[in-house]
């Protein structure tokens, strides 16, 4: 990925890969958004508000739930982009062999140790979280459970600070918003 065509390819058959693997998918807002805006809205975020030009770790952003959510493998990963990025994915990527409170705390658990590039896209997962929780929340969650989710992101970002303080400084922001969730 050293020149800026490569760059762009890459990044391009990332989405593309990504469209395809979540194309039944949906989010779980109101309107039942299409699921590859949010790993998009990763990308956008870590560009265009935290200034990462690191090719790997857009596309890992781009790819970060794909094999959390669908059948792909980390070796169909590896194979299309490359060991690095595969990495980063797995990284980012929750057991969902196990229960789900045990995830919950294991990602509290695991954030200071992470490499910088899983930390910076589990930092825009997080944003992007709050965001979508913010502005069209799942249909059916009461207000305590939008604010226990809220209080998680805040644990798990936690062992992220000193990564990166401007995407920090946003996510402390949506944080401050706490009340809008009713
Ligand atoms: P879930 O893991 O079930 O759902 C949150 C995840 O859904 C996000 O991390 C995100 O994951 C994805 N997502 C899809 N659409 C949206 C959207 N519009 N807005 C936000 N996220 C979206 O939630 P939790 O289990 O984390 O529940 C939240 C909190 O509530 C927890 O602290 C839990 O303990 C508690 N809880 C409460 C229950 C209750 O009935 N009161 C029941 C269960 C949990 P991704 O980025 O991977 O797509
Ligand atoms: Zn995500």
């Amino acid at each position: 990925m050293e020149n800026p065509t490569g760059v762009a390819a890459q990044i391009i058959k990332a989405a593309a890969f990504a469209a395809a693997k979540h194309r039944n998918q949906r989010r779980k807002d109101a309107e039942a958004s299409p699921y590859i805006n949010h790993p998009i809205a990763l990308a956008d975020v870590l560009a265009n508000e935290g200034g990462i030009a690191d090719p790997s770790v857009l596309c890992a952003a781009i790819l970060h739930d794909t094999i959390e959510d669908t059948q792909t493998t980390p070796a169909e990963l590896e194979r299309h982009f490359g060991r690095h990025v595969a990495s980063i994915v797995l990284e980012v990527t929750d057991d969902k062999s196990l229960e789900k409170q045990v995830r919950k705390q294991r990602q509290i658990e695991r954030a200071p140790h992470s490499s910088r590039e899983a930390r910076l896209v589990k930092l825009a997962d997080k944003i992007c979280n709050l965001r979508d929780l913010l502005s069209s929340p799942p249909a059916d969650w009461s207000s305590e459970r939008k604010r226990a989710y809220l209080d998680w992101s805040d644990q798990v970002v936690a062992g992220l600070r000193g990564t990166h303080p401007g995407l920090e400084a946003v996510f402390d922001g949506l944080l401050a918003r706490r009340d809008e969730l009713g």
